[in-house]
C-alpha cells in the first residue's frame, strides 16, 4: 500500500499542530507509523488521501454506531444549516433531545447538554461536590473520563498508550482530592471509604471499561459501588460516554439494572458532531444554574446541528431495537473467529467482549484488571496493527482501545477481517 500523500500531509501538519494531530490517539506513534489522513468515509469504509480503502473499526472512537455518513441522519442537515447554525437562545430540538435521553435512561430525570465527554464528567463532579458538600472523588485506574485536571490521574486511553497516565501540568492540590482505586477490586474501594468516608463526594466509573481495551466490571463490583455510595451519602456517577446507547438503548444502567445518581453521555448522542451531556435525579440536576448555584455554561451547548444528528441517531436506535442484537451477533462472530485463530496458532492472546464491545489483547488472560491488561505485548500489537492496515483493515492504533462496530459492518467485512487477522497474528507472533 502506498501512503505517500498521507506522509506528506503529516509532515506539513507537524509544522503547525503539536504532534501533527488534534488528539493524541490519532497519531499512529505507538504502532511505529505515521497516521493516515482521511479523504472521506461511508458506511463501514474509510478512504485515505492516497486512495486506500479500509474497513474501519475506529469509527471516530464511538459516535458512529450507524456507520459513516449515514443517509438517514444527515438528511435534513442542510435545511438546518440554512436556518442558522447557532443562536445562543433556546431551540425546541434541545428539549426533544433531552426528552429522548430521559425516556431512554430511567435514572435520568433531567439532562444538561454540553460539548464533549470531558465537559460532561467535569461538570458532573462539580455538581456531585456541591450536592454532597464533600470534596473527594474516587476513580479507577485505567478508566478515562476526558482530560479535565482532576480526572487525569492514572487514566486510560491515549494516556496509557503514551505512558503518561498522570499528566504533568495537573496541579498537585487538585488531584489531592482524587482517590484512585482498582477496577473490579471491592477491597480497594472499602479502604478508601474507611479512610475518607465523610468526605467522598462521588465515585465515577466506566461501567464497562472501554479505555484500557475492553474490560467488563463484575456485577458484584458495580452493585457494591451503588451500595457503598448510598450508605455514605456519596453519589455514583456512571460515565457512559462510550457505553451510552451502545451497550443497549438504555446503556449500561439498563444492562446491569443499576441506577446511578448521575450519568455522563457523549459520542453517540452527537451522531458524529461535538457533544456531551450529564443527567440524573431532578433534585440533583436542579442545583445547576440558573435554577441553583452550581455554575456550568456553554456557547455552543445544545447546538442545533449536533442536536439534529444526535436526535436522529437515537430515534433510529429506538425504532430498531434489533440493532443491538445485530451488533452483538457481529461482535460474537469476531470474538469466535479470533478465538479460533488463537487456538490454531497456539498463541497467548485474549478476546474480551461485552455485548457489542470487544477487544483483542496480545497477552494471556484473564484480562479483568488494569494490572493484567498492562501485561499485554504492545510490540506484538504494533506488528498486528501494521499488517492489518496493509491489508485494508483499520484497527485502533493502540492496544488499550476497543473495536467500534456499526450497523454498517457487514458479514463480509467481518469475514475479511478474520481472514486477514489470521495472517497478521501469525506474523506478529
Ligand atoms: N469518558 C469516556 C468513557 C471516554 O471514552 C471519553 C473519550 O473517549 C471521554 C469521557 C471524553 O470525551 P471527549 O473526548 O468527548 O471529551
Amino acid at each position: 500500500m502506498n501512503f505517500k500523500k498521507s506522509q506528506q500531509a503529516f509532515s506539513e501538519a507537524k509544522r503547525y499542530i503539536p504532534g501533527g494531530v488534534n488528539s493524541p490517539v490519532r497519531a499512529f506513534k505507538s504502532v511505529g507509523l505515521d497516521p493516515i489522513f482521511i479523504e472521506k468515509a461511508k458506511g463501514s469504509k474509510i478512504f485515505d488521501i492516497d486512495g486506500n480503502c479500509y474497513i474501519d473499526y475506529i469509527c471516530s472512537w464511538g459516535p458512529l454506531i450507524l456507520g459513516h455518513s449515514n443517509d438517514r441522519i444527515i438528511k435534513g442537515i442542510e435545511e438546518i444549516f440554512a436556518k442558522g447554525t447557532s443562536y445562543g437562545v433556546p431551540t425546541e430540538i434541545e428539549t426533544s433531545m433531552a426528552k429522548k435521553i430521559v425516556e431512554a435512561v430511567p435514572s435520568v430525570d433531567k439532562v444538561r447538554m454540553v460539548n464533549s465527554g470531558t465537559e460532561a464528567t467535569m461538570s458532573a463532579l462539580r455538581l456531585a461536590r456541591a450536592y454532597t458538600n464533600k470534596n473527594k472523588i474516587i476513580k479507577f485506574g485505567g478508566c478515562y473520563h476526558g482530560h479535565s485536571d482532576g480526572l487525569l490521574v492514572k487514566s486510560g486511553s491515549g494516556t496509557l498508550t503514551y505512558g503518561i497516565p498522570t499528566s504533568p501540568g495537573v496541579n498537585s492540590t487538585v488531584i489531592e482530592d482524587t482517590i484512585v482505586c482498582e477496577y473490579n477490586n471491592i477491597d480497594s474501594v472499602k479502604k478508601a471509604f474507611r479512610e475518607y468516608s465523610n468526605d467522598i463526594a462521588a465515585i465515577i466509573v466506566e461501567p464497562v471499561a472501554g479505555n484500557m481495551g475492553v474490560v467488563e466490571a463484575d456485577l458484584d463490583f458495580l452493585k457494591y459501588l451503588r451500595d457503598i455510595t448510598n450508605e455514605n451519602k456519596s453519589l455514583l456517577i456512571f460515565d457512559e460516554v462510550i457505553t451510552g446507547f451502545r451497550l443497549a438503548y438504555g446503556g449500561a444502567g439498563e444492562v446491569y439494572d443499576i441506577k446511578p445518581d448521575i450519568t455522563c453521555f457523549g459520542k453517540i448522542i452527537g451522531g458524529g458532531l461535538p457533544v456531551g451531556a450529564y443527567g440524573g435525579k431532578a433534585e440533583i440536576m436542579d442545583m445547576i444554574a440558573p435554577l441553583g448555584p452550581v455554575y456550568q455554561a456553554g456557547t455552543l451547548s445544545g447546538n442545533p446541528l449536533a442536536m439534529h444528528m444526535g436526535y436522529k441517531t437515537i430515534e433510529i436506535l429506538e425504532e430498531n431495537p434489533k440493532i443491538y442484537e445485530e451488533l452483538e451477533r457481529k461482535a460474537v462472530k469476531l470474538e469466535e473467529g479470533f478465538k479460533e485463530h488463537i487456538a490454531s496458532l497456539d498463541i497467548k492472546a485474549t478476546v474480551n467482549r461485552v455485548k457489542g464491545m470487544l477487544c483483542l489483547f496480545m497477552g494471556e488472560g484473564p484480562m479483568d484488571s488494569y494490572d493484567q491488561v498492562m501485561k499485554s505485548d504492545t510490540d506484538k500489537y504494533s506488528i498486528f496493527f501494521r499488517e492489518m492496515l496493509n491489508r485494508g483493515i483499520l484497527f485502533p492504533p493502540a492496544q488499550f482501545e476497543g473495536l467500534f462496530l456499526s450497523t454498517e459492518h457487514s458479514d463480509e467485512d467481518i469475514e475479511k477481517t478474520l481472514e486477514f487477522a489470521y495472517e497478521a497474528l501469525k506474523i506478529a507472533y
